[in-house]
């Protein structure tokens, strides 16, 4: 079945999505950005963090910590299970794992640009703390560039791809429950930055879905415990 998700993410804090690269050499943390320098949030940077989200849902949902593979742990990764389609478990069906690539396609965010957002991007100082110690360092302090007007930064953009007939609902549906539960991107390590919400809408084989299609998906989950 064709999968077209249209995503909305409203940031009500300022974020930062930086390079992992760049984070390392340079005191100043720039934010990723696209050819027009208006910040992005990169499909593989939410990707990730929605990945979590599905994880800890359907482990809640099928009340076993098994109900989806364990990376990096070998001999705990997907292909595991005779009882997962296709010997992956539901997750690695939806974002991938190294030996099966991800159906899904997620699309870098873009801002929704508004007439009357005026200087987006500020610098904040912050500081890493290391964790055995629990103290702050001076040459621990570094600089980094955030995005974002208060109250509210509306990004937007899509995941789409195709799932298979028989799963591909309670797959969705997974998905979807996995993006309300996603609350923070772009926050890094420093505490405050990058709250959001997402919301999406569904359609399947280009026919729009309500709320009664999600739930009917999501509860396929329970029954199969
Ligand atoms: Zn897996």
């Amino acid at each position: 079945m064709k999968i077209d998700i249209e995503i909305t993410a409203v940031f009500q804090t300022p974020f930062n999505v930086g390079t992992g690269a760049l984070a390392n050499i340079a005191t100043n943390r720039p934010t990723i950005k696209d050819g027009r320098q208006q910040a992005i949030i990169p499909g593989s940077s939410y990707k990730g963090r929605l990945r979590h989200t599905c994880e800890r849902l359907l482990r809640t949902l099928q009340q076993t910590d098994s109900a989806v593979c364990q990376p990096p742990v070998a001999n705990r990764m997907c292909p595991l299970h005779e009882a997962w389609l296709g010997e992956f478990c539901p997750v690695c069906q939806l974002f991938g794992s190294p030996l099966r690539h991800s159906p899904l396609k997620f699309s870098d965010l873009h801002w929704q640009e508004s007439a009357e957002a005026g200087v987006l991007t500020d610098i904040r100082t912050g500081v890493s703390i290391r964790r055995s110690r629990r103290v702050a360092e001076p040459q621990r302090l570094y600089d980094q560039e955030v995005f974002g007007p208060l109250p509210e930064t509306i990004f937007s953009g899509t995941i789409t791809g195709h799932l298979p007939d028989e799963a591909g609902q309670p797959l969705a549906a997974l998905l979807l429950a996995g993006l309300r539960q996603l609350h923070t991107v772009g926050g890094g390590q420093t505490g405050g930055l990058g709250h959001c919400r997402f919301t999406a809408r569904i359609k399947i084989d280009n026919r729009p879905q309500g709320n009664k299609w999600y739930e009917e998906g999501l509860k396929q989950w329970l029954a199969t415990k």
